[in-house]
């Protein structure tokens, strides 16, 4: 549909002679999901929402001709009742700070020049005029910490990996994004592929590295065609490739395609896929930083971790670091779905409390129903509750509160959502990704979920309950990755946080 709202709108502007003074042009995701497909009119801001093709030749003749905007198209405000035209007066945006997401919806992603036009590649040429330690130490005092789920600090993963000697390094941009309802990082290559080249080239600068490899998800085919068409203009261009921007430093970029599978994402899962072999986790040490692809030093970190970078050259370790919490630093991405108004891709400064997503970005509950819980962390996370609500997001918080970041899965759930069935779903997800390595996550969650069905299905025993609980903290305690480390999440967050409703479930059985 909004390929047929451009050809369309060109279309018209060419009817009208206006193809030389007005350009369409295709950005990334707005991140406005639920209001989509979206308009926007440069450079009074117009903000047109659900748009359709047929609506082209009215846009172009009241907005392009007759300087009138299209008030039906424009936003209303739900308790206001105001009509709203540009999108940083609007509920969903005046929350958000873009920082991964800051060229999304602004510039076309298959346009290099657009992206340097917004800073775009500078940060790179900034770090020659560094030492590779030196612009490590910027990225630790930023407090970056790695946003695939792990949290852990990026510039010390940095620094691991460029102590490593080696004849060969890597760096790997994990784009296997898995978890069900999250798509941050496919919005951020589809939006913006070349702040993530320029991130990985930063990283191999640092470390030693002239070899870039992005292993993306076979699913996501317009990220991967935006990608390629990125990596050849980066190259033209002289921005990948040999002796770049005349430093002496050489540093390429390739992708490899994964089939899939959810333990893929696990970094020594993914590397081993990347060498052609099955993707199964292994005991770590050794660390990738020491022992990665092909058995050299690697350094891995997901999209939206690369993103962020390139804007901590340009802005400063301290501008970053003064955006989120005491442990947590800048913004978080958050795809946002499940019985809420505002459906969509959502980027808030850490310290965001949940209250301020679900109801003044994400607009309240769907139908005016009464909000039960929200599952932050997808399958390896938990779900939170109303007494939740007010808890600063964060990576300490989120885990004392008995879930976790993730990557950036944010589920919403309403009173008529039974939480057992969706610990069920989470359970038969976590079974059919589990690689089988190891017997406490091939059995036991199989066993898990067979519990789970026994109890939803109304024969389950107030026995099963301990059994449940027991078994989740054996598959926590044994399991060889972090899958099944964390599996048993969405069951234990809601025993603890909904046993009555697995108590309704038992007494149903006579
Ligand atoms: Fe494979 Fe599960 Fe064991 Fe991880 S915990 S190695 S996914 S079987």
């Amino acid at each position: 549909e909004s390929e047929l709202i451009q050809t369309n709108l060109e279309d018209v502007l060419k009817a009208k002679g206006l193809e030389d003074e007005v350009q369409v042009v295709t950005t990334g995701c707005f991140g406005f999901c639920e209001k989509g497909p979206i308009v926007k009119i440069l450079p009074d801001n117009t903000f047109y929402i659900e748009v359709k093709p047929e609506d082209a030749e009215e846009i172009i003749e009241e907005h392009i001709v007759k300087g009138r905007q299209v008030m039906r198209l424009l936003y209303t405000d739900p308790d206001k009742k105001e009509t709203v035209s540009d999108a940083k007066n609007m509920g969903f945006y005046k929350k958000q700070i873009r920082i991964a997401l800051r060229n999304c919806g602004f510039i076309n992603p298959e346009n290099i020049d657009e992206y340097i036009a917004r800073e775009g590649y500078g940060a790179l040429g900034t770090c020659f005029e560094m030492t590779p330690q030196a612009v490590i130490d910027v990225i630790k005092e930023s407090g970056l910490r790695g946003r695939g789920g792990g949290g852990f600090p990026t510039g010390l993963k940095w620094e691991f990996a460029s102590k490593n000697d080696a004849d060969q390094k890597y760096v790997v941009c994990n784009a296997d994004e898995g978890d069900p309802g999250a798509f941050m990082d496919r919005s951020i290559l589809e939006g913006d592929p070349h702040s993530v080249l320029e991130a990985m080239a930063i990283c191999g600068y640092t470390m030693g590295a002239d070899l870039g490899v992005i292993y993306i998800r076979a699913e996501y085919p317009l990220a991967i065609e935006r990608l390629k068409i990125a990596i050849a203009q980066a190259r033209e261009y002289g921005l990948l490739g040999k002796d770049i921007l005349g430093s002496g430093f050489n540093f390429d970029v390739e992708m490899r395609y994964g089939a899939g599978a959810f333990v893929c994402g696990e970094e020594t899962a993914l590397i081993h896929s990347m060498e052609g072999l099955r993707g199964e986790p292994t005991v770590k040490p050794p660390f990738p930083a020491e022992s990665g692809y092909n058995g050299k030093p690697t350094n891995v970190n997901n999209v939206e971790t690369f993103a962020n970078v390139p804007v901590i050259i340009n802005k400063g370790a301290k501008w970053f670091s003064a955006i989120g919490t005491d442990k947590s630093k800048g913004t978080k991405v958050f795809a946002l779905a499940g019985k809420i108004n505002n459906v969509g891709l959502i980027e808030v400064p850490m310290g965001t409390t949940l209250r301020e997503v679900i109801y003044e970005i994400g607009g309240g509950i769907k139908d005016g129903k009464k909000f039960k819980a929200v599952q932050t962390g997808g399958p390896s996370g938990g779900c939170l509750t109303e007494k939740h609500l007010d808890t600063p997001i964060d990576f300490d918080n989120l885990i004392a509160a008995g879930s976790m970041m993730g990557s950036g899965g944010m589920i919403v759930m309403d009173e008529d959502d039974c939480m057992v069935s969706m610990a069920k779903f989470y359970l038969d997800f976590t079974v059919e990704e589990s690689c089988g390595k190891c017997t406490p996550c091939r059995v036991g969650n199989k066993r898990l979920y067979e519990m789970l069905d026994k109890i939803t299905e109304g024969k389950g025993t107030k026995e099963d309950l301990d059994l449940l609980r027991n078994l989740s903290g054996v598959i926590k305690d044994t399991s060889l990755c972090g899958l099944g480390q964390t599996s048993p999440n969405p069951v234990l967050s809601t025993l603890d946080n909904f046993h009555d409703e697995y108590i309704a479930h038992v007494e149903n059985h006579k």
